[in-house]
C-alpha cells in the first residue's frame, strides 16, 4: 500500500478512495473566472483541482482562489522557486514542480523547507520530454525504464532535503507506455500515484486513451489519483475521470448506463431514443443504473437487474422499476416518459439516503 498524503483535507494514497483531479484552463489572474470554473468542477464531482501560476499575479491571485475554493487547490509551478513558494505561503494545498528544473538543490530547499513547515505536499511531475540525457543514452531511449528512473531521480532530489511528503506522476501520451511506467514504478516507491495519459487528445479520443491508460492501472491496484487529461472543457474530464472509476467497481456516483447494440428483433427506434434518453439523464445527480433495452430477449434481464429499465416491444416498451414490470409505455413518448421516471426514482433514492 502506498503512504498517505493529505492535500487539504482530501486524503490520497494509503487504503483511501481513488481522487478525480482536474486542472483549470482558466486564466488564473482572473479568480472570479477561475473559481467559477472551480465550482462546476466540484459539482461535477472533481476532488482537487490544479491551477496554473506562470507569474507573479497568477501567484498573487491564488490568495483568493484558495480563500475561497470549496474545493483543495494545487499550484502548478515551473522554473520560478520564488513562484513556489509564493504558492505556498498563498494557500496552495500542494505544489506541483518537476524538482530538476526549480534552480538548483538551493533553491529546491527552499521550497522543500516552505512545504515542510505548512504540511504540504509536493508532486513530482515528470514526463517523456523532460528526461535528462544521460538516463536517455543509458537506456537506450524514452521508455519505461528510463521514465521511472527520470521519475525516481526527481524523486531523490527531495529525498535528500529530507521530504518525503511526495507523490509521482509520469505522464506520456502513450497509453502503453503509461501503463508500463507505473507498472515499474508501483514496485520501486510507496509514493502515492497520480495517474493520467497526458495530451490525450479531444473528448473522443481522449476518453478512450484515457480509460485504457488508466483504467488498466487502477485495475491492478495501482494508482492513489486520476486526471483525464483533455483539450476541452475540463468538466469533462471530471465526468470521464467518474465512469472510469464507476466501470471500475472504485465510485458509485452518477448514472451507470446500459443499452443493447440493437440487431434483427429490435422493433422500436432504440438508437435514436437511447441516445437521447442518455444524453438527458447522464448527468443527473443519481446513483442509479439504467437500461434501455431493445427486445424481450435479453431486455427483460438486464433491465431487471437496473434500477430503473426499459426493455424494448412492437413499438412500446416495457418499464421495469428495481426488477418489477411497471407498465407499457409508447415508443412515441419513451423519451419524456422515461426520463420522468429516472428523476422520481432517482429523487426517492437521495432522499433515502439521505434520511439513513
Ligand atoms: S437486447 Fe434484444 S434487440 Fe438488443 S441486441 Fe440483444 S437481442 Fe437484439
Amino acid at each position: 500500500m502506498t503512504r498517505k498524503v493529505m492535500i487539504g483535507g482530501v486524503a490520497v494514497g494509503g487504503g483511501a478512495s481513488v481522487k478525480i483531479q482536474s486542472m483549470n484552463n482558466t486564466d488564473t489572474r482572473d479568480a472570479k473566472a477561475t473559481l467559477e470554473q472551480i465550482a462546476r468542477l466540484k459539482d461535477a464531482g472533481c476532488d482537487i483541482t490544479r491551477v496554473a501560476v506562470p507569474d507573479l499575479e497568477a501567484c498573487e491571485a491564488l490568495k483568493k482562489i484558495t480563500k475561497d475554493s470549496p474545493i483543495p487547490v494545487v499550484a502548478d509551478i515551473h522554473f520560478d522557486y520564488r513562484l513556489a513558494i509564493g504558492a505556498a505561503e498563498n494557500g496552495a494545498a500542494k505544489i506541483r514542480i518537476n524538482p530538476g528544473n526549480i534552480g538548483g538543490p538551493d533553491k529546491l530547499r527552499l521550497v522543500a523547507d516552505c512545504c515542510k513547515e505548512r504540511g504540504l505536499p509536493i508532486r513530482v511531475g515528470v514526463n517523456s520530454g523532460s528526461i535528462g540525457r544521460d538516463i536517455l543514452t543509458k537506456y537506450g531511449g524514452v521508455n519505461a525504464d528510463s521514465m521511472t528512473e527520470s521519475a525516481l531521480q526527481a524523486v531523490k532530489l527531495l529525498e535528500d532535503q529530507d521530504f518525503g511528503d511526495i507523490v509521482i506522476s509520469i505522464k506520456s501520451s502513450s497509453p502503453k507506455l503509461t501503463i508500463d511506467t507505473y507498472r515499474i514504478l508501483s514496485k520501486s516507491c510507496d509514493y502515492p500515484l497520480h495517474l493520467g495519459v497526458t495530451e490525450a487528445g479531444t473528448v473522443k479520443e481522449g476518453t478512450i486513451k484515457s480509460a485504457v491508460g488508466i483504467g488498466t492501472l487502477l485495475a491492478e491496484g495501482i494508482g492513489d489519483t486520476i486526471r483525464v487529461s483533455l483539450t476541452g472543457d475540463p468538466v469533462e474530464e471530471v465526468y470521464c475521470a467518474k465512469s472510469i472509476l464507476r466501470a471500475l467497481g472504485l465510485r458509485d456516483e452518477g448514472i451507470t448506463f446500459i443499452s443493447c447494440p440493437t440487431c434483427g428483433r429490435t422493433q422500436v427506434p432504440l438508437i435514436e431514443l437511447a441516445g437521447k434518453i442518455e444524453e438527458k439523464i447522464s448527468r443527473l445527480p443519481y446513483n442509479l443504473k439504467v437500461a434501455v433495452m431493445g427486445c424481450v430477449v435479453n431486455g427483460p434481464g438486464e433491465a431487471r437487474e437496473c434500477d430503473i429499465g426499459l426493455a424494448g416491444g412492437k413499438d412500446e416498451f416495457l418499464l421495469f422499476e428495481k426488477g418489477e414490470p411497471v407498465r407499457k409505455i409508447p415508443a412515441d413518448n419513451a423519451v419524456d416518459e422515461f426520463v420522468k421516471e429516472v428523476i422520481r426514482v432517482g429523487e426517492e433514492r437521495n432522499k433515502a439516503d439521505r434520511t439513513v
